[in-house]
């Protein structure tokens, strides 16, 4: 099965006032579409065609070499936006709670502590990137990938991922990515955090 854009959760302007409807259309339908469609092309034909994204982006370098550039930016693509489009929720934001709220407080300190370190590396990536909590194998942290690359290509999963492109964000907030990180909380979908937190532990 070639690679596919899912449906997105809810409509277009539901995250609004944080994230506008305008913004979420292109993002979803134009941004994620090409991600989609070049990572098939640069498959079509070779014996991962059929491979989960996952596998992929764990595989890179085992892919033929024209291959990889192309496949790492694009299969990552579309593997973050669809985690990310998962991540987010109208009527959502707060914080967690149970087991997923005390290992934050536990790693960060507190969550004030932990929105700050996770704001401070999507404002300080150069450039297109994301910042993400992942699970390392041993505990919680805060990284941030360029482009399109994912944790996961580095051994760790996951957990909660930002968009720190341009595209994500300018139409509203232009320059001022850092306002932008302050509207996305109001986003986050803390359930779904939580559930890959549970996964992973
Ligand atoms: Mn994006």
């Amino acid at each position: 099965m070639a690679f596919s854009v899912p449906g997105l959760p809810y409509d277009f302007g539901a995250l609004e006032p944080h994230i506008d409807a305008l913004t979420m259309e292109i993002h979803h339908d134009k941004h994620h579409g090409a991600y989609v469609a070049n990572a098939n092309a640069a498959l079509a034909g070779t014996e991962w065609s059929e491979t989960p994204v996952e596998e992929i982006l764990t595989s890179l370098s085992a892919l033929p070499a024209d291959k990889q550039a192309p496949v790492r930016n694009n299969a990552g693509g579309h593997y973050n936006h669809s985690l990310f489009w998962e991540s987010m929720g109208p009527g959502k934001g707060g914080e967690p709670t149970g087991a997923l709220a005390d290992a934050i407080g536990a790693s960060f300190g507190s969550f004030a502590d932990f929105q700050a370190q996770l704001k401070a590396a999507g404002v300080g990536r150069f450039g297109s990137g994301w910042a993400w909590l992942v699970h390392n194998g041993s505990g919680l942290a805060i990284v941030s990938t360029p482009n399109q690359d994912n944790p996961i290509s580095d051994g760790h999963t996951p957990l909660l991922g930002v968009d720190v492109w341009e595209h994500a964000y300018y139409l509203k907030y232009q320059n001022r990515r850092p306002d932008y990180l302050d509207a996305w909380w109001n986003t986050v979908d803390w359930d779904v955090v939580a559930a890959r937190f549970a996964a992973a532990s």
